[in-house]
């Protein structure tokens, strides 16, 4: 059972507002310890919440793992488990969903269309995101306000009702991009090595490419695609 109510949610996330993200997860840490876990894609974000959440004691990960990752993000899940000591928890996609919609629309359906796209990006990142988050009552993720417009009023804590009114707690909500290297390079915090080639970002292999300079970070996601840059994980909080 969640151990706040909603409206005790909304008056924590203003109070809250003015923590910083060392304090945010702390409190994670105390209040939801073993029903908390961070989702983690790997992304320079989500390591440094990693890494924080670390400083407090053992704190569950879990990844969703397409089917489509580049190598380098298997690599860094490999040097996850060993400099942090953790299992990460593997959520795969259900093999029935994506043996139906490859048959039916073809392995790289997600060029024919935004709507063939989202089909991919539930089967393989939403529907088992659902089953990750079964039985937690918290989720921690490296969600920042300037990633992107549909991001922009994250709140450092949320009701996520999307998935059961569980907690959605996003400490980096406030930080920069620089802020997130910064922190990075002073840990010594391991990263995908992808952000060496131009890569800001990182999906699926066949959904991401490096950005040129002055492009938005996000540009390189799902790049022949105008508009939303986004796969569906992230919707409807607060
Ligand atoms: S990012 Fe691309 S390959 Fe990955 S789930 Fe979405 S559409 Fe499919």
């Amino acid at each position: 059972m969640p151990r706040f109510k909603e409206e005790e949610i909304v008056r924590l996330s203003q109070s809250m507002e003015g923590m910083d993200a060392e304090q945010i997860v702390g409190w994670a840490m105390e209040n939801f310890q073993g029903r908390l876990a961070i989702a983690s894609s790997f992304q320079v974000e989500d390591m440094v919440v990693l890494d924080i959440a670390s400083r407090y004691g053992k704190v569950r990960v879990f990844t969703i793992d397409t089917g489509r990752l580049p190598q380098e993000i298997y690599d860094l899940i490999d040097a996850v488990r060993e400099r942090y000591g953790i299992q990460v928890e593997v959520f795969f996609p259900k093999p029935e969903s994506v043996e139906k919609m490859v048959r039916e629309h073809g392995v790289n359906l997600f060029y024919k269309s935004v709507k063939l796209r989202q089909l991919c990006c539930w089967n393989r990142k939403v529907e088992p995101l659902k089953r990750a988050l079964e039985g937690l009552d918290a989720w921690i993720t490296g969600l920042r306000r300037e990633q992107w417009e549909t991001r922009s009023s994250v709140r450092k804590i949320e009701v996520d009702k999307v998935h059961g009114n569980i907690i959605k707690i996003n400490p980096l909500a406030d930080w920069t991009w620089e802020q997130v290297w910064r922190y990075v390079k002073e840990r010594g915090v391991p990263y995908c090595a992808l952000y060496e080639r131009g890569y800001m970002s990182i999906g699926c292999l066949p959904c991401t490419r490096p950005v040129k300079p002055g492009e938005h970070p996000r540009a390189g996601r799902w790049w022949w695609e105008q508009g939303n840059k986004e796969c569906g994980i992230h919707v409807g909080g607060e």
